[in-house]
């Protein structure tokens, strides 16, 4: 199978270092050549992007480069009508949120993605065709689902159930229809207020829950001689995922513990599912049984994740001597999802 086939893409981003690593003149510890990660171990992978350093123009990885490695194919096959899926990987402060949202200077993948989706729907429509775009932006917390788009700001968890047709889904859900990346940032911003953030010693900031953004491209095909109308529906899932570190290192008690094994059992469940459906891809083993339901993340995204929907993971990495641990474990879950 080559690259552009392949059912599951595993990208690794490492990021420049951050003004602490600077003060304390840290080492850098991670190395890219070509397609190899090297940590010692060196780990291969579809993508390495160096984002360390902007004057190493040949390896260089900007915002732009990634959304062209991961997000345009993605969108090639949303148009064709098949679901796909993003996800960033990583400890947190390595990079997650900066790959998939960025900045206003520095749009990530879900602005990009959005604004050459709205083009594309501009382009490609032909007559008796049209596109409508809906988005809903979620939280999972402690396992627990909750809207972050909701009109009326409810915090309440909402339930999800599984139609024997449909799927999964989250009753209750917001899905709002958009016309243009403008209306979904105001939406992503109100959203990303609501979103629940808990301090840690590592990181004020530090999220501990997953972040899923969800876009789903509808595609009415009509039939102008004899009025009848047909759909193709796609959806692209978009995940933050929660920071990988584990409890230990955070100095969580109580709560907050049980919290971090709620996380790692989605993070090692995602870990499962992927693995599955990548082996299954390379024909190793096709009756593998995939766990979708072991975690709310990966029961929800079912229907993104296996058949023929394509995924990428991105995990980000710190270049820094300090976090050489998390690094490579951070590597290794990456490796175990080829
Ligand atoms: P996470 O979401 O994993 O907690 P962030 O995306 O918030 O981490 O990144 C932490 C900091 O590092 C932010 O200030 C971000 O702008 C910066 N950063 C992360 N990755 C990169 C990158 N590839 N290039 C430039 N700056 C980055």
């Amino acid at each position: 199978m080559d690259d552009s086939e392949a059912n599951v893409k595993v990208a690794v981003r490492v990021r420049p270092m951050n003004r602490r690593e600077k003060d304390l003149k840290t080492k850098c510890v991670v190395q890219m050549e070509g397609n190899q990660t090297i940590l010692r171990p060196v780990f291969a992978f579809d993508h390495c992007f160096w984002s360390m350093d902007e004057s190493q123009k040949d390896k260089f990885a900007g915002q732009d480069v990634v959304f062209q490695c991961l997000g345009e194919s993605l969108l090639d096959n949303a148009f064709m009508g098949y679901n796909a899926c993003i996800f960033a990987y990583g400890q947190t402060g390595s990079g997650k949120s900066y790959t998939m949202m960025g900045s206003s200077e520095q749009p990530g993948l879900i602005p990009r993605l959005c604004s050459s989706l709205f083009s594309r729907t501009v382009k490609e429509a032909r007559e008796g065709e049209t596109f409508t775009v809906e988005v809903s932006y979620m939280e999972i917390y402690n396992e627990k689902v909750r809207d972050l788009l909701d009109p009326k700001g409810s915090r309440q968890t909402l339930r999800v159930r599984e139609h024997n047709v449909l799927g999964p889904y989250v009753d209750g859900l917001s899905r709002l229809a958009v016309t243009s990346y403008k209306d979904i940032e105001s939406l992503m911003s109100e959203g990303n207020k609501s979103r629940t953030v808990a301090a840690t010693n590592m990181n004020e900031e530090s999220s501990r829950s997953h972040a899923v953004f969800i876009i789903v491209l509808t595609h009415t095909l009509m039939d102008l001689q004899s009025g009848t109308s047909g759909e193709k529906v796609s959806k692209l899932s978009l995940v933050d995922l929660a920071g990988s570190e584990r409890a230990a290192k955070t100095g969580a008690a109580g709560e907050r513990l049980k919290e971090g094994s709620n996380i790692n059992k989605s993070l090692s469940t995602l870990g499962l599912v992927i693995s599955a459906l990548a082996d299954q891809g390379a024909g190793k083993n096709k009756s593998k049984f995939v766990p979708y339901r072991d975690s709310v993340l990966t029961w929800l995204l079912k229907d993104s994740l296996g058949g023929n929907s394509r995924t990428a993971m991105v995990a980000t990495i710190s270049p820094a001597a300090d976090n050489y641990d998390e690094t490579l474990s951070t590597l290794r879950y990456a490796d175990r999802a080829k």
